[in-house]
């Protein structure tokens, strides 16, 4: 029994442009590509594709599942009951797979346990949202920012406090630890130039990462920041915005060990947001258009050196909705002078591999896990028509349907 996509354009996730053909998918896999039509036998499950675009699911590489809003309901502020918060992050994890992103990976949590817990439920079926990678809280010292949720043991800081902090969030099941290495100046004027951990503490916590088997992740804008992650083995970077030309070279020399995300989608929500008269965002506004400048000139120098680089923008926000993630894909674009098919590949082939799962997903692929998505245009002409979840006709994850074209399907 199987289920087969006839007459579509595969955009296949290398990057390279559609080309017609159709697919087979058994179990879980992507079993057979072909150029004509497949015949169908009894019991299979048929698609007519109607010459659609078919493309592997995104990854959003900084996903918050429990920044509390999205696209369906905005919430002020971010903190929830805990009740309210749980139900919040379930229903933000089927928001995503609404709009086409099959996988993601967590920046960090406002809870200690409750993405590990969730994702417990998404992997046992029965519950929609994307592959999540989990994390626990966002690790920073102590401090009375609104955003600290700091509940996974007391802020010890020095080697030891740290290494026993990453060992924590490894044994309740986290897979990502979050750091902030350096601050952010949108909540805090020049922090985003200030380090929060020493080199010792974040050297302990590669050691602790490797002995504990989850990877770290990092916040880092400051140039020292970058360095001192790379060199303490941080899988995953994020913004990277002031990286000198010393911290450059270090990410081009580790290229195959890392993951930089720009996180260009809050940057620009922040640009755009008109938040009304009480609330006064001038200097978060002056701060993003600094961020997108140096950017602008950072991510192209980092793409020709062959760094790993993603979208993913930090989606949650009260001015920056958990549901609006393809909008980084246009940003891409619009500021990074990607091509659509190298942002495409970005989200789709490097977000498998972020997902740690490279040899089996984010390609259209024999052999490759079925993780699918069927759009009404050709997103590598035009990648803003991916924010429209409209246009996504048909997502299909592990192998199942989770959204079908009635109109389109038929039984063998
Ligand atoms: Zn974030």
């Amino acid at each position: 029994m199987r289920t087969i996509i006839n007459n579509v354009n595969i955009f296949d996730g290398t990057g390279k442009l559609p080309f017609p053909g159709a697919i087979a998918v058994e179990g879980n896999r992507i079993i057979n590509i072909a150029p004509e039509a497949i015949e169908p036998q009894s019991g299979d499950t048929v698609i007519d594709g109607k010459g659609q675009t078919l493309m592997p699911g995104m990854t959003e590489a900084h996903a918050h599942l429990t920044w509390p809003t999205s696209v369906e309901k905005f919430v002020p502020g971010m903190y929830l009951p805990p009740e309210e918060l749980a139900l919040t992050a379930a229903r933000n994890a089927r928001i995503l797979l609404d709009h086409g992103f099959t996988s993601a990976y967590s920046a960090g949590a406002l809870s200690k346990s409750l993405e590990i817990s969730l994702n417990e439920h998404l992997k046992s079926g029965g519950m929609p949202g994307p592959r999540l990678i989990p994390s626990s809280v966002e690790r920073e010292p102590p401090n009375t920012s609104e955003l600290d949720p700091g509940h996974v043991e007391a802020h010890q800081m020095g080697p030891e406090g740290i290494k026993s902090f990453v060992k924590d969030c490894a044994e309740i099941g986290a897979k990502a630890v979050k750091f902030l290495i350096s601050g952010e100046s949108a909540l805090k004027p020049g922090a985003s130039h200030e380090l929060l951990y020493s080199a010792e503490e974040l050297i302990a916590a590669g050691e602790q990462a490797r002995e504990s088997d989850v990877w770290l992740t990092g916040h880092a804008h400051a140039a020292e920041a970058v360095k001192l992650g790379v060199k303490a083995g941080f899988r995953m970077l994020y913004h990277c915005t002031y990286a000198d030309e010393e911290g450059i070279e270090l990410l081009a020399a580790n290229k195959d060990n890392l993951f930089v995300a720009p996180t260009i989608g809050i940057v620009q929500a922040t640009l755009d947001a008109n938040p009304p008269p009480h609330m006064d965002m001038s200097h978060m506004k002056e701060d993003a258009a600094i961020v997108l400048a140096h950017q602008k000139a950072l991510v192209p120098k980092l793409k020709a050196l062959g760094v790993k680089l993603l979208p993913g923008g930090d989606y949650g926000f009260p001015f920056n909705p958990n549901g609006r993630n393809a909008r980084d894909l246009e940003l891409w674009v619009e500021h990074f002078n990607y091509t659509p098919a190298e942002v495409l590949n970005a989200a789709t082939q490097l977000g498998g591999e972020v997902m740690g799962m490279g040899d089996e997903l984010g390609l259209i692929k024999e052999g490759y896990l079925a993780d699918l998505l069927l759009i009404n245009g050709n997103p590598t002409e035009d990648v803003a028509l991916l924010q429209d979840k409209n246009r996504i006709t048909l997502i299909m994850q592990d192998g199942n349907l989770y959204k079908t074209p009635l109109s389109q399907l038929s039984l063998a």
